[in-house]
């Protein structure tokens, strides 16, 4: 086999200094940084793995595991001011890195839970954003200082899932061998359940990771930030098995909702190296614009409206009429001004609502499916419509403009949504989710 990215026959470290990646042989040694000059000392690897101090029955695990169910990846605050949709976005990339060099450094002077829990989240939230020879640096570092068992072993899945996806599967399961197959810890627990299913998919076994994951969703618990990747691996496994209308309807269950509608899709597509679901999520994803146009369709010429408006312009020239004739029955000329009056009023409230239907139609036939970000909440115009700041990206130019909301209601400033597009007037129609979206932690 030949030397891969994440192989278990090299040791890697970041450079303390600048953060850079660094590498040695398996012994450790001495190493200078390529960017920074700064000569590290890399130790050979080690083990403070004890054995598990006593050994329960299976029910009881899953018991305890099941009672830490719904509960997030709890976010330290000066991590959580970076993140927008549960991610650090790349412009925070250099401080992720450069606060996780330094809660590393407080570890190594003393043990300190806090910079213990910064630098275990920074590993799970920094790691997506690096290319795969500093990401496997940022993780195996990480193993080496982090002083809970349960988080090193997360990140050691972690490792075996990006051997598995390499093809080295030797490597993977050499990752794993000292992680504990059953923690009482949810995250260390789904860690596993998750590394061990790459390893299976890869080796062509949907059925070995359907065991790991539960065929069904409530077989086994799963913590709540993986849940999402374990959907998916889910769904792709009973893909692989033949099983596509199964899977088909899983993922429509939870799709319906624009706020899952698309992170699964980013989810899905966000390791080149394995697609999730390629047959079921490009299939759904045609399904929900569909769904969702029909909903942005405009409103038909509301025609029901006309009389109502005739209607009541009659009667308030008819009650202006005896208003005013009951004090002067001479003054017609008034009567005639104020009928005027109202009916120009009529009118004009039949020219609005035919301008209307002509604009939306115009709209319809020249927008195009694009992708939104909102950058302010929902508000309302005069006329009571939901509106948003919005930037839509259209062929590759970004417009900031007013997006009508056509449906849903909650509403961050930071939320990728569909919208239809009109480049001409500059105009948009905007899905927004109807409930918040879900915590989403790539496991990769
Ligand atoms: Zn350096």
């Amino acid at each position: 086999m030949a030397k891969t990215q994440f192989g278990f026959d090299i040791r890697t470290a970041l450079c303390l200094e600048c953060g850079a990646p660094l590498e040695v042989g398996l012994g450790g040694g001495r190493v200078v940084c390529d960017y920074c000059g700064t000569s590290s000392l890399i130790q050979r690897r080690t083990y403070r793995e004890a054995e598990p101090a006593q050994t329960i029955p299976e029910t009881q695990r899953l018991q305890e595991l099941w009672h830490q169910d719904r509960q997030p990846l709890r976010v330290p605050p000066g991590v959580q001011r970076w993140l927008v949709d549960g991610l650090i976005p790349m412009h925070h990339r250099q401080d992720a890195l450069q606060t996780w060099l330094y809660h590393q450094s407080v570890l190594t002077h003393e043990a300190d839970d806090v910079a213990a829990y910064y630098l275990f989240t920074l590993t799970i939230l920094l790691g997506p954003l690096l290319e795969s020879r500093h990401r496997r640096a940022l993780l195996e570092h990480a193993v080496d200082v982090l002083p809970n068992v349960h988080h090193r072993n997360v990140i050691r899945c972690k490792l075996a899932r990006h051997a598995a996806l390499d093809g080295d599967i030797q490597a993977a399961e050499a990752w794993l061998e000292h992680v504990d197959p059953r923690p009482r810890d949810l995250m260390a627990d789904t860690a596993y359940r998750l590394a061990m299913s790459y390893i299976a998919l890869h080796q062509g076994q949907p059925r070995a990771a359907l065991r790991h994951l539960g065929y069904h969703e409530q077989d086994v618990p799963i913590f709540e930030g993986f849940d999402a990747e374990a959907l998916l691996l889910r769904s792709h496994a009973l893909e692989m098995d033949g099983q596509t209308d199964v899977a088909l309807r899983r993922l429509r269950g939870r799709m319906v909702d624009v706020a899952w509608f698309r992170p699964l899709i980013d989810l899905s597509r966000r390791d080149p190296r394995l697609p999730l679901c390629p047959e079921t999520i490009p299939f759904l994803e045609r399904e929900l614009l569909e769904q969702a146009e029909w909903k942005l369709r405009p409103p038909p010429l509301n025609l029901t409206s006309l009389p109502i408006i005739l209607l009541a312009a009659f009667g308030v020239d008819a009650a202006v009429y005896f208003q005013v004739t009951r004090y002067d029955h001479a003054n017609n000329s008034t009567f005639v001004a104020w009928a005027v009056v109202f009916t120009v009023l009529a009118v004009g409230a039949v020219v609005w609502q035919l301008h209307r239907y002509v604009r939306e139609r115009g709209f319809r036939q020249r927008a195009t499916w694009a992708e939104g970000r909102t950058t302010s909440t929902v508000g309302y115009t005069i006329t009571s419509k939901p509106v948003v700041r919005a930037r839509v990206t259209h062929e590759g130019n970004t417009y900031s403009v007013r997006a009508h909301v056509v449906a849903g209601v909650t509403s961050s400033a930071q939320l990728a949504c569909p919208c239809l597009f009109d480049p001409k007037t500059r105009s948009a129609r905007i899905i927004l989710p109807f409930a918040p979206p879900p915590p989403i932690v790539p496991f990769g």
